[in-house]
């Protein structure tokens, strides 16, 4: 994977071989770091580079900050002006992956969240596809549990729970898989290792509500408005029972590396006839055309980066 050329470090942008921390990094012994992770889809038409929704994930990432106790000045706006600054001295005319981060800072032995430094992170990369199997993923139950609100809260992106995601990720994908679906404690379907999830049923699409501890995916947000606006689909947020996605007619998992893949089987059951459903392929196509500042009806979504 190509390494940055800059990263926005300790208040202005380096060179990205002097953004370091040291290993006594409060952040890195404790997990007491968030982050967040957006994209930016390059229009070839337009030679524009279009950031999805970075008000929305900035405004995330300090929702998490504020969890983990820290205090910035920034806001969406001002994150979002560095972050453009960032992308054109990067020069980037392809898609990007962005990497905000906000961690405690300071060198110490302690696990609190109080009385500890906090600063802030931000780089940018070249990215295409995550999940490379997006057409037709299979996907397996992980025997290992999504983390709790009340243990580490989800709708954070803390970094110390992602622990628990890579669990489930190395397990799945070293079982054969190309991603697995997470129960929650109470044995309903939270989400994939880093992807929300979505099922069709009947028509329906449905997929688990904000306190069954799940990300707050934006992607997750933005297809249930596409998929009701644009396709006049019925959109229900309600627990999912594991049986259930061995019958739907559809099943999906959206994010912001993953976008809208499509899974095809289940613990080798397949999911409707075993071919990406029909509602999935539309969702990938409006989503795709949105994304790069195509859909008229979203434009709102759309943050240009070159003037
Ligand atoms: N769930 C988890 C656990 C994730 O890490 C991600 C990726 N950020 C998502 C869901 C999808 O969220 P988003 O659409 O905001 O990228």
């Amino acid at each position: 994977m190509a390494l940055p050329n800059f990263a926005y470090f300790e208040g202005q942008i380096v060179p990205y071989a002097e953004a370091k921390v040291s290993v006594l990094t409060h952040a890195l012994n404790y997990g007491t770091a968030a982050f967040g992770g957006l994209r930016g889809y390059w229009n070839a038409e337009e030679e524009q580079l279009y950031l999805f929704r970075p008000l929305d994930h900035f405004k995330r990432l300090l929702n998490s900050a504020k969890m983990l106790c820290m205090e910035f000045d920034h806001t969406p706006q001002s994150l979002t002006e560095i972050t453009i600054d960032l992308l054109r001295k990067e020069n980037h005319r392809q898609d990007v992956y962005i990497r905000p981060l906000v961690y405690k800072a300071d060198e110490g032995i302690g696990v609190k969240l109080h009385g500890v430094r906090d600063a802030i992170s931000i780089v940018s990369l070249p990215f295409d596809r995550y999940v490379s199997n997006d057409t037709n993923a299979h996907v397996t139950f992980s025997s290992w549990r999504r983390v709790d609100d009340n243990v580490i809260p989800a709708r954070g992106k803390i970094t110390g729970a992602y622990a628990n995601s890579a669990f489930i990720k190395t397990d799945a994908v070293r079982a054969g898989f190309d991603e697995a679906l997470v129960l929650n404690q109470d044995g309903h379907l939270s989400e994939g290792s880093a992807e929300n999830i979505f099922m069709l049923r009947n028509g329906v699409l449905i997929t688990p509500p904000i306190t069954d501890n799940v990300l707050e995916g934006i992607t997750r947000r933005s297809v249930m408005e596409l998929a009701a606006q644009e396709l006049g689909l019925p959109v229900v947020e309600r627990s999912i029972d594991r049986t259930e996605v061995f019958i739907c007619d559809e099943l999906f998992m959206t994010g912001t590396a993953a976008q809208v893949t499509a899974i095809t089987r289940v613990d080798y059951r397949n999911v409707g006839d075993g071919k990406m459903g029909t509602v999935t392929a539309q969702l990938r196509e409006i989503f795709d055309q949105t994304v790069r500042g195509k859909n008229p009806n979203f434009k709102d979504w759309n943050t240009p980066v070159y003037a």
